[in-house]
């Protein structure tokens, strides 16, 4: 995502009056650590709570994970959330346990989001979304598909939006409800119907076990989670509704 439309996208939402604080998230948003600071001094300044979401993979050291720590300090972020991802080969050095500590040692507002598998006689506790549906969920389907009728995002209400490198606002990754580089957030906002929008309508009322009723879609008895069986049902009405099942690549498909 370029400067340019990080700056666009600060001021849209502040034009949303309910929009008090930007996360950057990935991806990972270290990887474009120039544009990431300016962006959140951008939105610092113009009157944002900021906060970040990594893997760590910059803590090669405590010393150097402080480096690239500081400038986040000095602009005044209010969480820095970092994964710990025993999923990713890449941490078997613990790089994020030390930016975790780099992170304390500087006094920063930090938290650990934990990634790990579920035990095979879990129910609920893991969310299994896009690509965890797809390659992970295989082992742990338990729940019938006809029990799964409740989504876990407020989708009548959305408390957050995910916009993405293309300008998609996302309610849930993979459902948008509009593009900002198509119409401004705010008319987006105000323009959002959800019980009319005929994929987030049934997932209000019933869950991905509605959404799956509503469309007539061929599914498995058993899935390891409501957000299994919604991606499932999304990837094959993807070329159907693909106005609002977007874009490509959360679905693995590329036109
Ligand atoms: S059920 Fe679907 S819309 Fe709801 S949280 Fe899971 S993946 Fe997202």
């Amino acid at each position: 995502m370029s400067l340019d439309m990080i700056r666009s996208i600060v001021q849209q939402a502040k034009k949303v009056k309910s929009v008090k604080t930007i996360y950057f998230e990935g991806g990972e948003p270290f990887l474009y650590f120039p544009i990431l600071v300016e962006g959140a001094r951008h939105a610092r300044r113009n009157g944002f709570d900021v906060g970040i979401v990594t893997n760590g993979y910059w803590g090669v050291t405590v010393d150097d994970a402080k480096l690239w720590l500081e400038e986040l300090k000095r602009i005044g972020i209010c969480d820095l959330s970092i994964s710990s991802d025993n999923l990713h080969e890449y941490d078997e050095d613990k790089n994020s346990s030390r930016a975790f500590e780099a992170a304390k040692e500087l006094g920063l507002p930090v938290s650990v989001l934990e990634t790990r598998l579920p035990s095979k006689d879990s129910k609920g506790d893991v969310v299994f979304r896009g690509r965890a549906a797809k390659n992970l969920a295989k082992d742990y389907r338990t729940v019938k598909w006809s029990e799964l009728s409740e989504c876990p995002e407020s989708l009548a209400s959305p408390g957050r939006v995910h916009i993405d490198s293309l300008g998609w606002v996302h309610v849930c990754q993979g459902i948008a409800v509009g593009n900002i580089c198509i119409k401004p957030l705010a008319s987006i906002v105000k323009s959002y119907r959800p019980a009319a929008d005929p994929i987030i309508g049934p997932l209000i009322r019933g869950g991905p076990a509605e959404l799956a009723r509503v469309h007539r879609v061929r599914r498995r008895q058993t899935y390891a989670d409501g957000c299994e069986l919604c991606y499932e049902c999304r990837v094959k009405l993807q070329e159907e509704y693909s106005d609002t099942l977007v874009p490509d690549q959360m679905y693995g498909t590329y036109r």
